[in-house]
């Protein structure tokens, strides 16, 4: 068998699915064959990069285990490229596609965006304080970068879908999976899970050896305060699943806690340097400029990775400020759009 496809447990399929051009290159997409593949349906929990090469390993995949795509249900975990890059497309041969609503709320996203997103891109980077007066050279770069298209690895094609609610059941092979919130990483990302055999799908949310970002575009999505509470779930409910993540190895047993742990005392971190900028500065600021600040960038992007590093540390900073704001540490006026963020 392709040593790309391994059989994790009996019945679960991991295929890792690489790309070249994408900065997070390697993705685990799990597969449960229905008991009789031709004829029931079976199960893959994301799909994976939009890239060529991504489409014929997932082809060959399907061919190894028996699967046609019109008995194929795909879960996608969130609205990320590397999880659903692929998903407009084995729609189209014939798949059905299964998300939460909470994913396709918006068309664009700090760390996503469709050929829809133009419009809704303005009021987004206003929240963090980029807009075409305030800092001329940024608003250009963003809205360059979507109009041109120049950040294909942030872009997914629309695709029609299933939503997916708290608690909806999924059946295929041996295991009875259950929808499950994972608030944090993204708005709506969800799980999914069979406590019975100890099955945990956990997307996004808990990684070996990577802090997960919690991406913020909108404000009072409350993503921090959500992602801690779906950790201490994890810790406490489900220690004794075997994690299944997206990225990098499974985890078990007291592994779980040690990586839980270390992501939530990394965000405390940042979230203390952020407080202790807030409340040291001489006037209210921005997102951008405390995120520029709590990450010692002193000079606005020069290069693409610059400027995609910027991004995500706008959004992150963004998830610990609204954090901070849920908690009373700090206090934020919002004017013409655009917030700014002051000792509480
Ligand atoms: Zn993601």
């Amino acid at each position: 068998m392709d040593e790309r496809l391994t059989e994790v447990l009996p019945g679960i399929y991991r295929l890792v699915l690489s790309s070249n051009y994408n900065n997070i290159n390697k993705i685990n997409i799990f597969i449960i064959p229905g008991k009789n593949p031709e004829r029931d349906r079976s199960l893959m929990v994301d799909v994976g990069f939009h890239d060529e090469d991504c489409m014929m390993q997932l082809n060959r995949a399907m061919k190894r285990l028996g699967i046609p795509y019109s008995r194929l249900d795909v879960f996608l975990t969130h609205k990320h490229q590397d999880h659903c890059g692929l998903a407009h497309t084995v729609e189209r041969m014939g798949a059905r596609i299964y998300m939460s609503p909470g994913e396709g709320r918006h068309h664009y996203d700090c760390l996503h965006y469709n050929e829809k997103s133009y419009q809704d891109q303005a009021s987004v980077l206003k929240y963090a304080g980029i807009t075409m007066d305030r800092t001329p050279k940024l608003w250009e770069m963003f809205t360059s970068a979507v109009k041109e298209d120049t950040l294909k690895e942030f872009s997914i094609s629309q695709f029609p879908y299933l939503p997916v609610h708290t608690r909806d059941s999924f059946r295929y092979g041996e295991y009875a999976l259950e929808a499950i919130p994972l608030k944090g990483h993204t708005f709506g990302q969800m799980g999914l899970v069979d406590k019975k055999s100890g099955v945990f799908f956990c997307a996004d949310q808990i990684i070996r050896g990577i802090v997960p970002i919690v991406a913020t575009s909108y404000k009072d999505e409350h993503l921090l305060r959500g992602y801690f509470k779906s950790l201490k779930n994890a810790k406490e409910n489900l220690k004794n699943c075997r994690f299944f993540p997206a990225h990098n190895e499974m985890l078990q047993g007291e592994e779980v806690g040690r990586v839980i742990d270390h992501i939530v005392f990394a965000y405390l971190e940042k979230i203390q340097i952020i407080r202790q900028l807030v409340q040291h500065g001489r006037s209210p600021m921005t997102v951008v400029q405390i995120a520029m600040l709590a990450y010692g960038m002193q000079e606005l992007p020069k290069t693409q990775e610059q400027f995609v590093f910027l991004k995500m540390i706008t959004s992150k900073t963004f998830s610990c400020l609204e954090y901070l704001l849920d908690e009373d540490f700090v206090s934020r006026e919002e004017r013409n759009g655009v917030l700014y963020w002051n000792a509480g």
